[in-house]
């Protein structure tokens, strides 16, 4: 058999089944091998420094680069439409790496003042304390965005939709705006993937995913990935993430390859079955509100419909007395898992409650930003990542349990 010549055609599930792959020279064998050796037999001439290193040199070292972790950023690059991508250890692992090569002292950047728990921490405290200047804005709002925009701004950090609230931003005005004042715009799209938006054709600079989520899919390996231009990623592989060292086990690399064999298909899924039980809960008489991208009541669909091809699998719910529900639901589903983490197979369903979040992770500077807080979450919202079970049955999981 030859090569598969022409990839960058092919429909966005053969990409996921083949990007990256390829029978293996010596055995033959059709899956692909787990290279888990950290160290590679290498010339006597070869430097010591990653400062040398070229694209497609010998392998040295796993932390450098492995066969098997290049294997799934070729596979992500492609699903993504991204010219190269590096792997890491977690999404955390990625976005942290990304930001301590971005960001030095004296410079300053515009942050989504609700994003992922993590991110939103490290920016209040550990990353000013570098000197850093940070700004957090409802990025929903472009003019939010603007008026934040400064000479030492490098760059805008926008999650769409965002963790908790599903709220979104509407990624090419950003884009415009971040780079008409000398600006990069970083989108973590963990909660849309690529199946449903393409933030670097929309004028993202860098694209960011938690792999542990929707690519992987299983809920069984931790990973993350940051995707981009080559004249950008080549000097943050090695400048920054070969020396800090988020390095992503090569088994967990082969777990997500063997998990994005399957993600466009999982995708379709995702989307049918939280449309239904957004639809189910949406009437009824416990639940106060849904927000779902794909549901007309979502207060930014229009956004929805123009930049998201899929709607996703993840819905949040209303209802009264929060807390009190958390430990009904905890009890009684039998299906749905009460945990954290979500894009797995598995349904899971958590209680965010607002105040806790309020004071641990969110900082907002405007009585405008606590408005747009209340209008998604209120006193706090039931995140549920819908899997890949029959929509029947999660409905009636929610039926039994909820009463
Ligand atoms: C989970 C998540 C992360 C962090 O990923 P880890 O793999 O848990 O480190 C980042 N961003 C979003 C939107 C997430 O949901």
């Amino acid at each position: 058999m030859t090569q598969l010549s022409n990839l960058q055609q092919t429909g966005e599930q053969t990409k996921a089944v083949h990007a990256g792959e390829y029978p293996d020279p010596a055995t033959k064998a059709s899956a692909p091998n787990i290279v888990m050796s950290t160290t590679y037999v290498v010339d006597a001439d070869t430097t010591f420094s990653v400062e040398g290193l070229e694209e497609n040199d010998q392998w040295i070292y796993t932390r450098w680069g492995n066969p098997t972790i290049h294997q799934l950023e070729e596979k992500l690059a492609a699903l993504e439409g991204a010219e190269t991508a590096v792997a890491f250890a977690s999404g955390m692992s990625a976005i942290s790496s990304l930001l301590l090569h971005l960001l030095k002292a004296g410079d300053h950047a515009v942050v989504s003042d609700v994003a992922y728990a993590a991110l939103s921490e490290i920016t209040n405290e550990m990353i000013p304390a570098l000197k850093i200047g940070i700004t957090k804005v409802d990025t929903s709002d472009p003019e939010a965005v603007r008026a934040a925009l400064r000479t030492n701004t490098r760059l805008v950090y926008i999650e769409t939709p965002c963790n908790p609230l599903l709220r979104l931003t509407d990624i090419a005005e950003t884009a415009r705006i971040a780079h008409s004042a000398g600006a990069g715009l970083v989108v973590d799209s963990t909660f849309a993937t690529p199946v449903a938006t393409k933030p670097l054709l929309l004028g993202a600079d860098f694209v960011v995913h938690s792999l542990t989520k929707y690519l992987g899919g299983h809920g069984d390996a931790l990973g993350g990935v940051v995707l981009g231009k080559k004249a950008d990623l080549i000097p943050l592989r090695k400048k920054t993430a070969i020396r800090l060292g988020g390095t992503l086990s090569p088994f967990n690399a082969w777990l997500i390859m063997r998990g994005i064999a399957t993600f466009p298909i999982r995708m379709h899924v995702h989307q049918e079955n939280a449309l239904k039980v957004a639809t189910y809960l949406e009437q009824h008489p416990k639940v106060k509100r849904v927000i779902y991208p794909g549901l007309p009541s979502h207060p930014q669909y229009e956004l929805a419909k123009r930049q998201m091809r899929n709607f996703s699998g993840i819905l949040t719910f209303r209802t009264d007395d929060g807390p009190r529900v958390a430990h009904v639901l905890a009890e009684r589903l039998q299906i749905i898992h009460y945990a954290v983490s979500l894009g797995h197979h598995r349904s899971l369903v958590f209680y965010l409650h607002s105040q806790d979040l309020l004071r641990t992770s969110f900082r907002f500077a405007t009585a405008g930003q606590l408005a747009s807080w209340n209008t998604f979450a209120g006193d706090g919202i039931f995140r549920l990542s819908i899997g890949l079970e029959d929509a029947d049955d999660l409905i009636a999981d929610l039926e039994q349990a909820l009463g």
